[in-house]
């Protein structure tokens, strides 16, 4: 297949561009690197399957030739990366997500948006299940993110029932490992970098809110999965295992051997409490299920970090 990967310099991107050209695929890479890195596909650079485009898709998008799939990664995706950039992360999930939905529809290509955990907001049901419409506040300090991507599913599925284009959804829950940025101010970062450095690890609130992270090799091997089948979804892909932040806190200081210890913040407004994947959908119609435990991934992202931070 010939797939055009957005934001497929990002840390998902980049490892879903790395299977991708891995089993055979032609990978078409477009990134304005507002949050991705151009070194994080530098090793693809010189393969004849890979192409990197750097530009912008809220600007016109144009990709010579055939194209059998467009897979949309494109966003900010940390809360500190779409807190800094709340009226682009708006912009790439609207006018982006349209532009990709016209490239898919003028080649007759599947389309595939990376949707998130976040359209369930602070939630009621739980674990997630995919029928829970959420529990989102409109105009709260994750708007830009949460409300971008319920627009992005929802325009998805309009130009399924109005034009035809194939379609397939993914709901990602929290994916860590290696190619994190160490400063993206994500729970598994920060903890990982300030254990390495000897920095007491930042618990926001009293660290009781959980979150259900997958190793990033399984997730993309789900998005695969969900791409060559023949399910719309959306779909939850994510690690069903739930840890308190003060259980994370824990497993990375045993990991690390850190000795700082932990330090209390304020808890963001709106940070939900609770989050973890139904993934019965996901087991049934995609025969996918994690692999990586949480401790075994951390294991492997951790000399990530250190490397990263010339430790
Ligand atoms: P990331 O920031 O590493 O990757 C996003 C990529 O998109 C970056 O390379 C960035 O430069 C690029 N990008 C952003 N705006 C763009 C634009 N207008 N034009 C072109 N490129 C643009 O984040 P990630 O963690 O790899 O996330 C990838 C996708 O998965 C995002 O859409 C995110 O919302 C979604 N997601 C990720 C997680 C997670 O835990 N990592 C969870 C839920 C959803
Ligand atoms: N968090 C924390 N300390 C940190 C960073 C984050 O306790 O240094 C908490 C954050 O408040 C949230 C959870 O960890 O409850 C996950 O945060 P992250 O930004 O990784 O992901 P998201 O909130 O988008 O799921």
């Amino acid at each position: 297949m010939r797939i055009v990967i957005a934001g497929g310099s990002g840390f998902l991107g980049s490892h879903l561009s790395d299977a991708l050209v891995a089993r055979g695929d032609q990978v078409v890479c477009i990134d304005n690197f507002v949050t991705g890195r151009r070194s994080n596909v530098a090793h693809l650079l010189d393969q004849d399957s890979f192409e990197l485009i750097e530009g912008d898709i809220c600007d016109a998008v144009h990709v010579d030739g055939d194209v059998d799939a467009v897979m949309n990664l494109a966003s900010p995706a940390s809360p500190k990366d779409y807190s800094a950039f709340p009226i682009e992360t708006l912009d790439v999930g609207s006018i982006g997500t349209r532009n990709l939905l016209e490239l898919a529809r003028a080649k007759n290509a599947t389309f595939f948006m990376a949707s998130t955990s976040e359209v369930y907001g602070d939630p009621f049901v739980h674990p997630q299940t995919e029928d829970y419409w959420g529990n989102v506040n409109p105009i709260g300090e994750r708007s830009m993110y949460d409300e971008a991507k319920r627009f992005s599913e929802a325009l998805t599925f309009a130009y399924h029932r109005t034009h035809g284009v194939a379609i397939r959804v993914v709901r990602i829950f929290n994916t860590y490992g290696p190619r994190m940025q160490s400063d993206d101010g994500r729970v598994v970062s920060n903890f990982i970098t300030q254990a390495l450095r000897g920095d007491p690890l930042t618990i926001y609130g009293d660290g009781s809110q959980t979150r259900s992270f997958c190793f990033v090799d399984d997730e993309v091997r789900g998005f695969i999965a969900l791409l060559d089948s023949n399910e719309i979804g959306p779909i939850n892909i994510g690690n069903p295992g739930e840890f308190t932040m003060l259980e994370l806190a824990d497993l990375v200081t045993e990991l690390t051997g850190s000795t700082a210890g932990i330090v209390f913040e304020p808890l963001p407004s709106d940070d939900p409490k609770q989050r973890c994947p139904d993934i019965t959908q996901a087991r049934e119609k995609l025969g996918w299920e994690p692999g990586i435990d949480l401790r075994t991934g951390l294991e492997r992202t951790i000399p990530h970090f250190a490397a990263e931070l010339g430790l």
